[in-house]
């Protein structure tokens, strides 16, 4: 209640600038979707350099919407239009007048102002160096310089500055640094902490160093959920080390949002206590909610954060506790706005004895002046947190901060905006958790949207993981399978267990499968470790054409058997192939990364979408088995089903081992037809395994018949077979060509037509707008065109950027190129792996060579391993758009950058090749975005995001033109290119009588213990 009172006192804003800020945040609180454009709006603004450009995005962002105060906007924007140059100065002077709120000087000197204001004020300072993501070493490097320069300057310009109460000084130094740790290292990967550490700690010692000859304090600043484990392993490693060990000036960062923060916290107690040396624990909220209930809902993970509000206040008290009560080892200091989250802590002190000179109060600058106020009126310490950079980097910061004050939830909206009652405020959040479970209220905060109740793993009541109407068919009533979250050491662990497993097992024998039989043809071939090829990961008979026949006939009699089986049966088979999956997931993932390179989270990538596909289409199966009434008559019944085919050849690709073969053999077996299965020769181990998995499940015996072999002797001869009657491909535009075509001609004793389901490559480009975000962009890019070495058919390969942004985008992809870490994949954290094998290789390489007289290599790797078949990410600029390079799919690490002059052009030339697989688009323009929805030739077109990872029932994937036939992988129409629609028409009425209704679906035709027709049509 004293510090309402004081606050009281001196009735102010919650924020320190009023003016335009105050009205935008007014008008935001009261329209969310004028919230959105407006942090939209501000992202874009920075880097939009000429008064054209931003008039024209302020029309986009605004001129079509609808609200209260419509007329005003609108009036505004046309009078922006007629005098560009005279509004988008003031916008922008507006705009950066909102960001210096929040931002306390362009650079350190600017930043001193501020800094001697708050000592006026008796508040210290804690100085945090803006920055765009840092996407390479280069600009890792830069960073770290700049916080060794911060250090410097800062320490000169206060030497004379004393501590504010005079008393246990020497528990915080004046000159306090807070580091983004990300910052530091561009290549930072949850996956491999090892190497983090490893390239961090160099980049630290020399600040820590520093730090301790002035006698200033270091903290590290906490970001995702990503980095966490991480970073704080990094603490413990670099203060433990002997020079660092008997030094109290260190302090982390604890968020009390995350579920594990109170854990982490006893952690790093423990920690300190066997370290002997006082530190410190800053102890938040956490500024990153929203992008992790996103990032969790995406990839199938446990959400890491609380759902509700009450429930991270209430973590912050249990953590204030517990650092208080440890108060000998370590400093507290609460970094909040919140009153009932600073009285708790003030409360529990007090009654502990604990003096108030021994922890601190730290909160932004430009937030909560009269709480800060407040505190220093109370007598104690508190510290400003004072962001330094320009605009341009400021951003990001910029927007958490307007998101922050404008949220349903935030404390400050509530206390000075909403003017919450200091009763209500000051309620015990362990009550209000409490309240909220058991009341179902209607008009909702965010963790109750629209009334429906946030379950555990992140969904709304009504809603799938994926966010959206259970009742919104087809893909949404599909709940994907997880991605292994690699932050967590067991996961670490598991994978590290099963490559050395999976090692140990090298060099098993794989026989054909046909009939369920085991048949082995005396020749063997071997399959190798594209890292080391003289590593024989194992090896599988090879079929000729007698196999291939034997495969047939099996098939054939199977069919006669499996056409007739329920689908809820067939269903049933893949749903056990699932989960036998999920429980060798670590191991198919690890022999992935031995037979095909693969990285480890793109191996467990592969995993994941294999086990998508077999539940998505069970599950589509049984909505679309169910034979349907066509239309309601008045007697008469007319129903439309579905017979399986028959045969179907499978031919799949080496770069998705499991899930394209999985994918395409799961579609047919669960329409009804019996498959023969033929693996792409490097992945012909991958490929038994799978047969091994729906064996176990209980496959019937000819259902599924395995046959690797040579595509030009098994694959041919089955493709020309008359008695397959579908061929399901994936690969090579040259052999799906070559597939289509002969499936196309009639055979002796052919009885179908052929049908093919064809899926080729691609030559996928991603265009760059002008207004792009770069820092998205170049890391997407960069991940889209060398992520798995650039063997995606989605990967992209052709960069076309428009000219205003080109030198930048260059300059900056090819640094983050060179960052990439390039090596055996068996490593963890490698992105880049070896292509496939030496064909591949040689090809590749031919490719570069001829690309030189082409165009200007711009970049090639040089840190490779010398073994293996590694290719260095190559980058090529002033790419002609019909060269070979533009044109011609290369399979590799090799992007080529075209630059254009506008977005006409960019869209002619991204659709001026034969293909149709992929494509993106970086912008912040809705116009421009609209457009290229519209005009881009491609089956998936990404919109700000990589073009590669295509997710089941998510994105339906698939091209046209020379990239496929139009055909969609784990979208809901797929299995129709496995069945025969076929519709069954009775008249039912008797005499002029007839049943009033006709139900919408029926049983299956001969579900029955009657033979079914389908039988007795073959
Ligand atoms: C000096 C200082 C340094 C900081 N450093 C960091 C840092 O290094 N890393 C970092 O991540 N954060 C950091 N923060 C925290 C962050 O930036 C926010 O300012 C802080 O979380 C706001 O909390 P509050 O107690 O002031 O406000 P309150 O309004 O009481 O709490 C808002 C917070 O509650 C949480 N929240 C919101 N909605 C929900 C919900 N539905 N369910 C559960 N929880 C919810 C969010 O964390 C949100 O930020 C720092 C904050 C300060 C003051």
């Amino acid at each position: 209640m004293e510090i309402f009172r004081l606050v009281d006192r001196h009735p102010e804003s919650i924020f320190s600038k009023a003016g335009f800020y105050q009205r935008m945040m007014a008008l935001s609180m009261k329209d969310e979707a004028f919230k959105v454009q407006m942090f939209r709006f501000v992202d874009v603004l920075a880097s939009l350099k000429k008064p054209h450009d931003i008039v024209q995005h302020l029309d986009e962002y605004f001129a079509t919407m609808q609200n209260t105060f419509t007329p005003l906007l609108q009036t505004g924007i046309r009078v922006a239009k007629i005098f560009p140059w005279l509004t988008a100065p003031i916008l922008r002077w507006n705009v950066s007048g909102m960001a210096r709120q929040f931002i306390s000087g362009r650079n350190p000197d600017d930043a001193l102002k501020t800094l001697r204001k708050g000592r006026k004020n008796r508040i210290g300072f804690t100085v945090d160096l803006l920055g765009e993501a840092v996407v390479s070493e280069e600009e890792a490097e830069e960073y770290g310089m700049r916080c060794l320069q911060l250090l410097e300057g800062l320490a000169a310009q206060t030497k004379d500055w004393t501590d504010p109460l005079g008393k246990n000084a020497e528990l915080f130094p004046v000159v306090n640094v807070s580091v983004k740790i990300s910052a530091l290292y561009s290549q930072m990967s949850p996956t491999d902490p090892g190497d983090a550490i490893a390239h961090l700690a160099p980049k630290l010692r020399p600040i820590l160093r520093r730090a301790q000859e002035v006698g200033a304090f270091i903290n590290f600043d906490m970001e995702s959920y990503a980095h966490k484990n991480c970073t704080l392993a990094l603490f413990k490693s670099l203060f433990t080390e002997d020079e660092f060990k008997n030094w109290p000036h260190a302090g982390i960062v604890v968020q009390a949002y995350l579920r594990d923060a109170e854990r982490d916290l006893r952690d790093l107690i423990d920690w300190g206590r066997r370290r002997g040396t006082r530190f410190t624990v800053r102890l938040v909220k956490g500024a990153y909610w929203d992008y992790e209930r996103i990032k969790a809902a995406q990839n199938g993970w446990s959400v890491p954060v609380w759902q509700q509000k009450p429930e991270s206040d209430a973590n912050f008290e249990t953590c204030t506790r517990v650092l208080l009560e440890n108060e000998e080892i370590v400093t507290a200091a609460f970094g909040s706005h919140n009153v009932r989250s600073i009285a708790h802590a003030q409360a529990l002190a007090e009654e502990m004895g604990i003096d108030k000179s021994r922890f601190e109060f730290q909160l932004l600058y430009g937030m909560a002046g009269p709480i800060k106020r407040a505190l220093v009126e109370m007598g104690y310490r508190v510290r400003e947190y004072c962001p330094v950079g320009e605009l341009l980097p400021g951003m990001a910061y910029l927007v958490r901060r307007l998101l922050e004050n404008t949220s349903n939830e935030g404390f400050l909206r509530a206390k000075f905006s909403d003017n919450a009652s200091a009763a209500q405020l000051l309620r015990d959040p362990n009550t209000l958790i409490a309240k909220r479970t058991t009341e179902v209220s209607t008009i909702g905060p965010d963790w109750e949207r629209d009334g429906r109740r946030i379950e555990p793993d992140g969904s709304a009541e009504g809603h799938g993981r994926n966010g959206h109407s259970r009742e919104t068919p087809p893909g949404d009533s599909y709940e994907n399978a997880p991605l292994v979250n690699f932050v967590h050491q067991q996961s670490q662990d598991q994978m590290e267990r099963a490559l050395r497993d999976v090692r140990a097992g090298f060099g098993r024998q794989y026989p054909l499968v046909i009939n369920g039989e085991k048949i082995s043809t005396g020749k063997w071939m071997a399959s190798l470790n594209p890292s080391n090829p003289s590593m024989v990961v194992g090896s599988v008979a090879e079929a000729g054409i007698p196999e291939a026949e034997m495969a047939v006939k099996a098939a054939r009699d199977a069919f006669e058997h499996w056409c007739r089986v329920s689908i809820d049966h067939r269903a049933q088979l893949l749903e056990r192939v699932a989960a036998v999956m999920d429980r060798r997931r670590f191991e198919l993932s690890a022999v992935e990364v031995y037979e095909e390179g693969k990285a480890w989270a793109e191996a467990d990538g592969d995993i994941r979408e294999a086990i998508d596909f077999l539940l998505f289409y069970a599950q589509q199966m049984r909505i679309l088995g169910r034979p349907q009434l066509t239309q309601h008559v008045l007697g008469e019944e007319s129903y439309q089903h579905y017979w399986p085919r028959g045969v179907a050849l499978v031919v799949a690709p080496w770069n998705f081992p499991i899930a394209i073969l999985t994918g395409m053999v799961s579609a047919a077996i669960v329409t009804g037809n019996t498959v023969i299965m033929k693996p792409a020769e490097p992945s012909s181990v991958t490929g038994a395994l799978l047969m091994e998995m729906f064996e176990e499940a209980g496959v019937p015996p000819g259902v599924l018949n395995y046959l690797p072999g040579h595509g030009s002797v098994v694959g041919q001869h089955l493709v020309d077979h008359p008695e397959v009657v579908m061929i399901a491909f994936t690969g090579s535009r040259e052999v799906g060509l070559r597939i289509w075509e002969t499936a196309g001609k009639t055979r002796p004793g052919q009885r179908e037509l052929k049908r093919v389901v064809c899926e080729m490559g691609g030559k996928n480009a991603i265009i760059v707008d002008s207004d792009a975000d770069l820092d998205e962009t170049i890391v997407d890019t960069v991940y889209s065109a060398f992520g798995y070495q650039g063997q995606k058919c989605s990967a992209c390969s052709r960069l076309i950027v428009l000219e205003e942004n080109y030198d930048r985008v260059v300059e900056r992809l090819i640094a983050a190129t060179a960052s990439l870490r390039t090596g055996n994949p068996e490593e963890p954290g490698i992105t880049v792996g070896p292509v496939i094998d030496e064909k591949s290789y040689r090809r590749i390489k031919e490719r570069i060579e001829h690309g030189k007289t082409e165009a200007t290599l711009a970049y090639q790797a040089t840190n490779i391993p010398a073994t293996g078949y590694f290719i260095p990410p190559t980058i090529f600029t002033d790419v002609k758009p019909d060269g070979r390079l533009a044109q011609e799919e290369i399979f590799g690490p090799v992007l080529s950058v075209i630059k254009v002059r506008d977005l006409d052009e960019a869209i002619a030339v991204a659709n001026g090749t034969e293909y149709a697989l992929t494509a993106g688009f970086f912008s912040r323009s809705p116009a421009n975005i609209e457009r290229v929805k519209a005009e881009l030739e491609a089956g998936n077109v990404y919109i700000n995001r990589s073009c590669t990872g295509a997710v089941v029932g998510r994105h339906p994937f698939g091209g046209f033109k020379m990239s496929g036939g139009g055909t969609k992988a784990g979208g809901s129409d797929y299995l129709l290119n496995f069945i025969v629609p076929r519709v069954v028409t009775e008249n039912i009425m008797r005499h002029g009588f007839a049943p009033e209704t006709t139900p919408r679906h029926r049983d299956e035709f001969g579900s029955t213990p009657v033979m079914n027709n389908a039988v007795a049509r073959r």
